[in-house]
């Protein structure tokens, strides 16, 4: 029997990808973002799918009641986790249809069975961790948690995020307490997933690009890359300005090489650290950057390289810098 399944936060998609790409017998019964511009890929995207546009936090309780949903996947908002943002955790006012979900689940008389959550890695630190974990167990969710990174699966670009799997299947316990405390306990490998694994220092703590990067295993990031006319390159290549300006601190890679920075929502708009730009004589040496031979990676190269399939695509509306705002949000798909 194929599974019903209720997307949160579904942005362009990502989620039923990975659903489609995992073949799982699913199909989504509804999908739930407030963001505009999201919905309108996901719907060229998925148009048998309804997308219910709203504040997930104001919807009423029939409402999820009603979806009898047998999986749930949330991304919820990650800023309030980011390095980048001010951690303010639950704090954060971003956090809050989160928390409302976290709290509904307690009050649904028919539960999802099933749980995918995805985010930053900087949740695994925050104050919303423990309270997600608290009311799992109060309700009688077993769950795992994992950090990934798509570098693992041998995918030249960097992302590393947590994940947590949930199912019900366990009495409620009354016996969690509002203090019980969630030591870090992370998995960094899938049972029957072939994934490289990154090796950890003293304290535990692994780092996926120096673990991975260089890895001989890792694919080329040139398999990744559309041919482009200089036609088609031009609107891609990088100013005189920024490259003179932010070659420092840009991230540049050649076709060749075998990584890629995380690609966030700020990607050709803010130089550093949104994600790398491709030189692409393969010479790499300051003075050998020109306007010619360096470039952006398309909005369709970054999600090659985030995992989105070859049938996925962009309404025409869609601009290009929204485009890549959409797939910095997004997640990879292949992990
Ligand atoms: N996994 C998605 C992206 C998740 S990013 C993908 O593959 O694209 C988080 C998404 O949550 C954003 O699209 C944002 O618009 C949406 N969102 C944030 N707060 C929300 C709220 N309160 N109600 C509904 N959607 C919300």
């Amino acid at each position: 029997m194929s599974f019903r399944v209720a997307e949160f936060y579904s942005g362009i998609g990502g989620m039923h990808f990975a659903l489609k790409g995992a073949g799982v017998d699913s199909h989504v019964v509804r999908a739930f973002d407030i963001n505009t511009v999201a919905n309108d890929v996901y719907k060229h995207n998925f148009p048998g799918v309804p997308v219910m546009q709203r504040n997930i936090e104001a919807l009423p309780m029939s409402m999820f009641e009603a979806l009898r949903a047998d999986l749930w996947t949330m991304s919820p908002p990650c800023q309030p986790y980011t390095r980048q943002g001010h951690q303010k955790g639950s704090e954060d006012p971003r956090s809050k249809s989160f928390l409302f979900i976290i709290d509904l689940l307690a009050k649904l008389a028919r539960k999802p069975k099933y749980l995918l959550m995805e985010n930053v890695a900087g949740f695994d630190k925050s104050d919303t961790r423990p309270i997600l974990l608290r009311q799992l167990l109060r309700l009688g969710y077993r769950f795992e948690e994992y950090v990934l990174n798509p570098l693992q699966l041998c995918i030249p670009n960097s992302r590393t995020r947590y994940y947590l799997l949930a199912i019900l299947d366990r009495p409620p316990n009354g016996s969690v307490s509002e203090t019980d405390e969630f030591p870090p306990n992370f998995r960094h490998a899938v049972p029957g997933v072939n994934l490289i694994q990154p090796a950890a220092d003293a304290e535990g703590h692994v780092d996926f690009e120096r673990g991975i990067w260089h890895h001989d295993e890792v694919r080329q990031v040139k398999h990744y890359m559309e041919t482009l006319s200089d036609e088609e390159a031009e609107p891609y290549r990088l100013s005189p300005k920024v490259l003179e300006k932010y070659d420092y601190v840009m991230d540049f890679i050649t076709p060749e090489d075998r990584r890629t920075c995380c690609f966030t929502k700020g990607y050709t708009h803010y130089a550093e650290g949104t994600g790398s730009a491709v030189q692409l004589t393969g010479v790499v040496g300051k003075d050998a950057k020109t306007q010619e031979n360096t470039r952006y990676f398309t909005p369709r190269e970054v999600a090659n390289l985030m995992g989105f399939p070859a049938e996925f695509s962009f309404p025409a509306a869609t601009s290009t810098r929204q485009g890549y705002r959409l797939l910095g949000n997004s997640l990879s798909v292949s992990v």
